[in-house]
């Protein structure tokens, strides 16, 4: 039985960065399903939000542009918490060796985004998520205190009473999990995009640390928030491609197929309309003409420009077989973030002891109904530096676990063959899309909360099973929460939208909670609201 002093679930930015300050600790493992880079953080494009000139930013500034994007929903203390560290976590990723954009005079290169006052996003040109994953990938491969298991799947936690001590982890072309203790569990699994047929998110986002929280009784806070990016290239097949809002910003249109541009038809700033507003008008134009995308056209402006602005993007739709200076290329909107999770408190501790959560996977407070642009790695790096230093300032942690006893299953995963599984996600896929998508509402959302019923009865609910099965069997149970949270919440707010509660509601100024325990969702106040 492999045992650590702290077993981390997942390698991008929370988990590694987890793993390098544990380090000094003690011995630590991390195990990653798929090769260790397979993580949201190296798609990232823009970077990381910290305020880094304090003669044009303020801490404060980033504190309020965040609430106000959360609509309500941040708790305060995580907020003052998280952005009050982010200089020091910039500073932690250059430490590490990211070589993040300075300008001429040897300052941060800073860019500003959608919903910031203050240019205060370090970057990478636009590939800071990849520069960011691969220099600590670096890091822990060289570090003698981490060992890190690639191919290897946390399947479910394990208890020891009421502690979390453990996980059952498949090795690869394996079918029974074997036990990986740890004086301490760390999810840093990442989120759920894989819910929805359109996802910015690589495949590996399938809300595994949401499910293994849950079947464990952690808490889980305000998965109906979904943030949906507006355009993705549509390509069916492929690994999904951001076209960023830029594109926007240099005079691209959304166009439907007879080419008219629509935007202005829902607010009047059109394509400059905030993210939501826009998924929310393709979402609607598609449903409306029964079409599978619109376009985005910026064949309009000068051609050199373009290329000059969006080199990455001019040369991955060039391989696609479109020319953005030429002809308008397809889009569709994508569900790009999952601003719920397991519920953590500012030192990055579950509702299970022993059990601490960082990253997209967590509900740290931070986003409410609605991620601020570029938050994201920042809470990420400030998350780990959080359990680090509650792990690190313990004096004692529990001794290492005794042996577990052999794993139990309700129903084997065989009677299911693996075509007939990949065939039920993509159905859960479309389902969701149709139903859990950008525009909710009540009878669908109901008929699809029955459907996650019937395919529980289907698919049983076995320990023990592939990690094809796993996955299934974790975003059957994502899907379920959500939609059943979504159904709880008889408002709109921030990325939630349902058309048949469309005003925000004071009365529903609350966090979603799901527990295993409790038969059904419930709202529970924001702690510290203003
Ligand atoms: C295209 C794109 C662009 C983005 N741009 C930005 C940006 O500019 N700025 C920003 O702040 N945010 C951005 N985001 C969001 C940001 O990238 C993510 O929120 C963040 O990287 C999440 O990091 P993480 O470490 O929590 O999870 P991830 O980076 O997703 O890593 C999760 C890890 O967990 C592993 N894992 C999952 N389940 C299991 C399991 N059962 N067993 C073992 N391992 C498991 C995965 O294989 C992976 O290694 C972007 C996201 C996308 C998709």
């Amino acid at each position: 039985m492999p045992s650590f002093d702290f077993l981390i679930i997942g390698s991008g930015t929370a988990g590694l960065s987890t793993a390098l300050g544990l380090s000094q600790f003690g011995r630590v493992a991390i195990v990653s399903k798929d090769r260790a880079s397979d993580s949201a953080s190296d798609w990232a494009q823009g970077g990381v939000a910290a305020v880094m000139d304090e003669d044009h930013d303020s801490i404060a500034l980033h504190i309020e542009d965040t609430l106000g994007a959360g609509m309500g929903l941040c708790h305060p203390d995580a907020v003052r918490h998280i952005i009050g560290q982010g200089p020091a976590a910039a500073r932690r990723l250059i430490d590490w060796g990211v070589p993040f954009d300075r300008r001429a005079d040897g300052n941060w290169h800073l860019t500003r985004e959608g919903g910031h006052r203050a240019r205060r996003v370090l970057h990478c040109a636009d590939t800071t998520g990849h520069a960011i994953e691969s220099t600590l990938l670096q890091q822990v491969r060289a570090h003698p205190a981490i060992q890190i298991a690639e191919a290897h799947f946390a399947s479910d936690l394990w208890l020891r009473g009421d502690r979390c001590a453990g996980a059952w982890v498949l090795a690869p072309e394996d079918d029974r999990p074997q036990l990986w203790t740890a004086r301490a569990v760390i999810l840093a699994s990442g989120g759920a995009g894989q819910l929805y047929r359109h996802t910015s998110n690589p495949l590996v986002a399938t809300g595994d640390g949401i499910a293994l929280a849950y079947r464990a009784g952690a808490e889980i806070a305000n998965l109906e928030f979904i943030q949906f990016h507006p355009t993705t290239l549509y390509q069916p097949g492929s690994a999904p491609f951001l076209l960023s809002e830029a594109l926007r910003g240099e005079g691209a249109l959304l166009r439907l197929p007879d080419g008219s541009a629509f935007l202005e038809r829902y607010d009047p700033r059109a394509e400059l309309a905030p993210r939501d507003i826009v998924a929310r008008a393709i979402d609607a134009e598609m449903k409306r003409h029964r079409i599978e995308y619109v376009t985005l056209d910026i064949s309009h402006q000068p051609g050199a420009q373009v290329q000059r602005h969006f080199p990455a993007i001019f040369a991955h739709c060039r391989a696609h077989g479109y020319d953005l200076t030429r002809e308008p290329v397809p889009v569709v909107p994508a569900a790009h973030y999952t601003c719920g999770g397991v519920v953590v408190d500012v030192a990055g501790r579950s509702s299970i002891d022993g059990l601490y959560a960082a990253g997209e996977v967590s509900a740290s407070g931070l986003h409410g109904a609605n991620r601020l642009a570029s938050n994201s790695l920042l809470e990420c790096v400030v998350g780990a530096a959080s359990i680090v230093a509650d792990l690190g300032g313990r004096s004692r942690l529990p001794e290492k676990p005794l042996p577990p006893p052999a794993p139990t299953s309700t129903r084997s995963s065989n009677a299911l063959s693996e075509t007939a599984i990949r065939t039920l996600r993509q159905a859960l896929q479309t389902t969701m899309w149709r139903a859990a998508g950008i525009i909710r509402n009540d009878a669908d959302l109901r008929a699809a909360s029955a459907n996650w019923e019937e395919m529980a009865t289907r698919i049983g609910d076995a320990v023990q099973g592939p990690r094809y099965y796993q996955e299934l069997r974790n975003l059957r149970l994502c899907a379920a929460l959500l939609t059943r949270s979504a159904l709880l919440r008889e408002e709109s707010r921030g990325c939630h939208f349902n058309s048949d509660h469309p005003q925000r509601r004071e009365d529903f100024a609350a966090d979603s909670i799901h527990q295993r325990d409790r038969p059904d969702p419930f709202l529970r106040p924001i702690p510290g609201a203003i």
